[in-house]
């Protein structure tokens, strides 16, 4: 026997293969003309739960005007019957669906008519389709009824299963998308730790340099930096860890205003963004930066007009921004080098008017293949082999904040196109009032 298979997303095919073979023991034992398994399945906007055929026999090339029982509608409920065969012609108004069983048999056979019989597939009061059979000339008899009700018991038993085993595997990969998203954050909060972390330790030693004849002095701010470096080995351990997997990051509930001190990272929640001088957030950072570079061998220069108009963005995600940016051209730049960092640069893109910030170096340079890829959470390209530490997390971060900040960031490297040396990043902010 060959019956006919519609697929829908829902019912999955072992459970349209246990229809199949339900209705090709059906047709063996009973002999039936025409016999098919309809299930309910709700519309997109979960308004209305339509019947969709899914497995008849014999095949009717789709023919669903056969029997055609015009639209029925059971009266108060939103089930529609549209365009299916094989259902009684009559009203339906008046089934009472929360019988375990309910099994329609038209009462009266108009002339001609196959006897039918419409058994709803329910279990645990939960309905999710209909079975339905019909002979011609033969009314159905008691056993043949008992066969029948025991198919569609088991249909629905086997059905809801299916259901169910659909509900659980959204829930997981739901689940596992959250894990997800917890755990970039997670990665997010420790990697803007560092940053901070390591220009405490800078100070402290700056601290120690001028406190040496103070012993006392001397002893607590030891202290600082060796409890700085114990915190930077338990955020080291915690991330590889993350890296592993061994932490669950469900044990850290974070949200957005723990995560991150004030910019949203992985857009969680959208950037509030105000007319900011770029001015008033680099100045206090090369405070920091300036001892850092100068600890390394490197001049740091900075290029910043006294008139700077005020541009469109979020404070503290351009803080974060141009914290990243710094801390790779340090990080990147070997002994003797030079970075520059130089604001007011305009440019018109696409009718709009943006302020650019560069932060240029002398350092390695970025290969072509890199470049096409730093911008990808955990890339760290050629760095992945060297000495030099990173988590390949700081420019995705970067490029996610620029992006809800409505921004532009590109890369220029080499810039010594004969020494094949150097990186420019330029990062480009809408001006405010325009
Ligand atoms: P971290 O998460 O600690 O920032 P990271 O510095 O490796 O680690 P990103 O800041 O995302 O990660 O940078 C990605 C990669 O881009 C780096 O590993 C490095 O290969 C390259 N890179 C970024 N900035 C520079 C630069 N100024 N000069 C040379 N290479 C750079
Ligand atoms: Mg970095």
């Amino acid at each position: 026997m060959s019956t006919s298979v519609a697929t829908f997303p829902n019912p999955s095919q072992d459970f349209i293969s246990l229809c199949q073979s339900q209705l090709s023991l059906l047709t063996t034992r009973l002999k039936p003309d025409w016999t098919g398994i309809y299930l309910t399945q709700e519309n997109k906007e979960g308004t209305q739960t339509n019947l969709i055929p899914v497995v008849f026999y014999p095949p009717t090339d789709n023919d669903w005007s056969r029997d055609n029982p015009q639209n029925l509608v059971l009266a108060d409920s939103s089930y529609s019957f549209k365009d299916l065969p094989g259902l009684p012609g009559g009203n339906l108004a008046g089934i009472d669906l929360n019988l375990e069983q309910t099994i329609i048999q038209s009462p009266e056979q108009p002339q001609n008519a196959p006897y039918q019989l419409v058994l709803p597939l329910m279990h645990q009061e939960v309905m999710i389709g209909f079975l339905v059979i019909e002979r011609k000339h033969l009314p159905w008899q008691p056993e043949e009824l008992t066969q029948v009700k025991t198919i569609a018991r088991t249909l629905a038993i086997a059905g809801l299963l299916d259901r169910r085993q659909n509900w659980y595997q959204e829930q997981l990969t739901q689940q596992n998308l959250l894990k997800q998203q917890e755990s970039d954050r997670l990665h997010d909060l420790f990697h803007q730790l560092r940053n901070p972390l390591t220009a405490l330790r800078v100070f402290s030693k700056l601290l120690l340099k001028r406190l040496f004849k103070d012993e006392k002095s001397s002893a607590i701010v030891d202290n600082i930096i060796r409890e700085s470096d114990h915190l930077e080995e338990l955020i080291k351990s915690f991330d590889n860890d993350l890296e592993n997997n061994s932490v669950n990051p469900n044990i850290l509930t974070l949200n957005a205003a723990t995560a991150v001190p004030s910019p949203s990272l992985n857009g969680a929640n959208e950037l509030t963004l105000v007319a900011v001088n770029v001015k008033d957030i680099l100045e206090p950072l090369l405070v920091s930066a300036e001892p850092i570079a100068q600890e390394k061998g490197i001049e740091l220069t900075s290029d910043i007009p006294q008139k700077l108009s005020d541009v469109y963005t979020n404070f503290q995600a351009l803080r974060e921004v141009l914290i990243n940016l710094i801390d790779n051209a340090i990080k990147y730049t070997p002994k003797g080098g030079q970075i520059k960092i130089e604001l007011g640069l305009l440019s018109v893109i696409e009718e709009k008017t943006y302020q650019g910030i560069a932060i240029s170096d002398t350092g390695l340079g970025i290969s072509p293949e890199d470049q096409e890829h730093i911008f990808e959470r955990h890339y760290r390209g050629i760095q992945e082999k060297g000495d030099i530490m990173g988590s390949g997390l700081g420019l995705a971060i970067v490029k996610d904040l620029i992006d809800q900040m409505h921004g532009i960031i590109e890369v220029l490297s080499p810039i010594d196109a004969r020494e094949k040396k150097g990186t420019k990043f330029l990062v480009w902010l809408p001006l405010h009032n325009q």
